[in-house]
């Protein structure tokens, strides 16, 4: 595997491999990979001639400060763990790299995506995604990019992006990969106490038990019953959780057979916040989901 930490370096392999008519695939990460990056790269690998991820801790995208210092670092694992999956090139930029002096203020309109939950909570969130995805695609110039649906806010923020600049790239989907009990693999899950990791679960746990009562109780006792599910004789703390158009991620007081649904919750525990969400019917993505085996 090739580690450029250079975008001319990146640059110089990605033009020569397009020549040669070359397919690229991209999977952006911070690091600290687990299962469900690896699940990104496994998908992509199957579908790209050259695959590519890219580890970089973007300080743009962080709004709080003490996150950013304290973000896991596991640089050795993560490069055994791609070349376990064949990946062809790690970039792995500086920040300097990324972000050279006098760079210009970068600000796209992203609607209400940027006041609503992930938005709301993490003023400036998105804006620093979409700089930093905007800089890897025009490096990269992926045929395709994959992205978790576990961040599924942030899967709405990059359509967007494609959609405004117009970008030539098939954006991938796939689904969220848990532990035995649940809990969403997060980079930061790696902060949690061996018990506050079983009692994340219990957000899973709301999730579910929303979905299966959808049709049969009231949304606003449901989505009550779902905040009791996690706080119940747990530390965690609910900072949001509710149930939403899947294409517009408004809150609805009601559901139509018609249309599709998302619920979606951030919740702390240890200090750490935890996001996780599940769509009411399967979310259709770009292009079939594999059979996502070890
Ligand atoms: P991050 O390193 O947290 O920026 O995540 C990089 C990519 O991995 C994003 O597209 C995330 O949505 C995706 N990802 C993170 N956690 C999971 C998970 N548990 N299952 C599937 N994809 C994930």
């Amino acid at each position: 595997m090739r580690i450029s930490k250079t975008k001319s370096e990146l640059q110089a392999f990605i033009q020569n491999e397009k020549q040669k008519g070359k397919t690229i695939g991209l999977v952006p990460t911070m690091g600290a990979l687990h299962e469900g990056h690896l699940s990104l790269l496994k998908y992509l690998r199957a579908r790209c001639d050259i695959l590519v991820c890219s580890i970089f801790i973007n300080p743009t995208q962080f709004n709080d400060p003490e996150d950013l210092k304290h973000y896991p670092v596991t640089l050795d694992q993560d490069i055994e763990g791609l070349r376990t999956h064949h990946c062809d090139v790690l970039f792995l930029p500086s920040v300097d790299e990324m972000y050279p002096p006098g760079e210009q203020e970068w600000h796209i309109d992203l609607g209400d995506l940027e006041t609503v939950w992930e938005g709301k909570h993490r003023p400036g969130h998105f804006q620093g995604v979409t700089q930093i995805v905007y800089k890897l695609f025009n490096l990269v110039k992926p045929d395709r990019a994959c992205f978790g649906q576990k961040d599924f806010q942030q899967i709405k923020v990059i359509e967007k992006l494609i959609e405004i600049k117009n970008l030539p790239v098939t954006l991938d989907i796939c689904p969220t990969q848990r532990d035995e009990n649940g809990l969403a693999l997060s980079s930061r899950n790696k902060f949690l106490s061996p018990s506050g990791e079983k009692k994340a679960a219990k957000i899973h746990e709301a999730l579910q038990y929303i979905h299966k009562h959808i049709h049969t109780e009231h949304l606003g006792n449901l989505l009550k019953k779902g905040k009791e599910i996690i706080e119940d004789n747990t530390p965690l703390e609910t900072e949001y959780l509710a149930i939403c158009d899947i294409d517009t991620l408004k809150p609805v007081t009601q559901i139509h057979s018609s249309k599709k649904y998302i619920i979606v919750v951030a919740a702390w525990l240890e200090g750490i916040r935890l996001i996780d969400n599940l769509p009411l019917k399967n979310i259709k993505p770009a292009t079939p989901l594999p059979v996502l085996g070890k």
